[in-house]
């Protein structure tokens, strides 16, 4: 068995690279990040549980993946520019088969993102994943969830619904092919964090947030925080190509509640849709209109052809007022 401060040493210990924003790393009793002149840290902290957020038997490298990307998708969503991360670890274990795939899925996004791991907790117990990520932003360019107006269009990167759709396959409520369950299974397990998309956003979106919980409930978030309503079109949702083939109710109850997407719901004058799609483009992130900031409360659902739709999503209910 290896002992804590080995297991540090071995799987969660590196030279430092960017010595310019991280002034020291892993092995004091803190870390100095030194953000750029002028800038606002930005700090978020996700935690994963198993049995909760990841089954036992996940596979430790997607593992090591998603728990730092739904981290980072955390400062996407705020438009930072992601310096560094902690990780507080609980393990059942020290096992090296699930140690060193564990980390290197982990730090291969990390090294994908300049984000340098600079320190954590390691303890034995149930086994528990929590990550705090340290980002910058220039002062007054956050994307904050208190700044969509009414006249805003909202927008989507990517696709939704796929991630639900595995979790379907995964639970036998759906019977879908193993395909199918793979590319759907890909969603789920290795979400893509929109950090360049975030951070072209910055000085043209009015608010941002990440899709988490499902677009009904986190747009729910938005309208609440900014005091506006919102009108979307469920036939503009964007749909992954596994859940295109799926029914229409299915598709529309995937898309706005599944949950687990990590795609970027953001708002933005329609003066400046060029701009957006320009800044989308940049990024490499397709981005798509599906609905407008109104004045009036409430969130309001129609097809495409602007006819009202009632659907009974969980997470829709509490929000709607019409
Ligand atoms: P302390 O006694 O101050 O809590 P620890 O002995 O827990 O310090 O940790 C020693 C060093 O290793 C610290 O710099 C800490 O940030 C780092 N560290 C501990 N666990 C991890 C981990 N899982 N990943 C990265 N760094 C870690
Ligand atoms: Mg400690």
């Amino acid at each position: 068995m290896l002992s804590e401060f080995d297991l540090i040493a071995q799987y969660f210990t590196r030279p430092a690279r960017d010595t310019r924003r991280i002034a020291l790393g892993v092995g004091d009793d803190c870390a100095l990040i030194a953000p750029s002149p002028g800038t606002q840290l930005a700090v978020s902290t996700d935690m994963l549980v198993e049995g909760r957020h990841f089954f036992p038997d996940a596979d430790p490298f997607q593992l090591g993946h998603k728990c730092l990307a739904v981290n980072l998708s955390d400062l996407a969503a705020m438009g930072a520019r992601p310096l560094g991360f902690t990780l507080a670890l609980a393990l059942p274990d020290s096992r090296a088969e699930w140690l060193a795939p564990f980390s290197q899925g982990l730090l291969a996004l990390a090294d994908l993102h300049g984000c340098a791991l600079i320190g954590g907790d390691t303890t034995k117990g149930p086994r528990n994943i929590c990550i705090t990520v340290f980002g910058e932003v220039a002062p007054g360019q956050a994307l904050r969830r208190d700044r969509a107006q009414a006249g805003d269009d909202i927008w989507i990167s990517g696709t939704l619904g796929e991630a639900r759709l595995a979790l379907a396959g995964y639970r036998n409520e759906l019977a879908l092919d193993a395909a199918a369950l793979q590319a759907a299974g890909q969603r789920m397990h290795a979400p893509t964090p929109r950090v360049a998309l975030g951070l072209a956003l910055c000085g043209l979106a009015h608010a941002a947030i990440d899709i988490s919980d499902g677009l009904v409930g986190d747009l729910g978030h938005v309208l609440k925080r900014s005091q506006v309503g919102a009108t979307l079109d469920a036939d503009a949702l964007p749909i992954g190509p596994m859940l295109s083939l799926q029914p229409q109710d299915l598709r529309r109850r995937f898309a706005l509640a599944g949950g687990d997407d990590y795609e970027l719901c953001f708002t933005a004058p329609p003066s400046r849709r060029a701009e957006v799609l320009d800044a989308a483009r940049a990024a490499g992130t397709a981005v798509t209109r599906v609905g407008r900031i109104d004045a009036a409360p409430g969130l309001r659902l129609v097809d495409g052809n602007g006819v009202p739709l009632r659907l009974q999503l969980s997470s829709f209910d509490h929000f709607a007022s019409s």
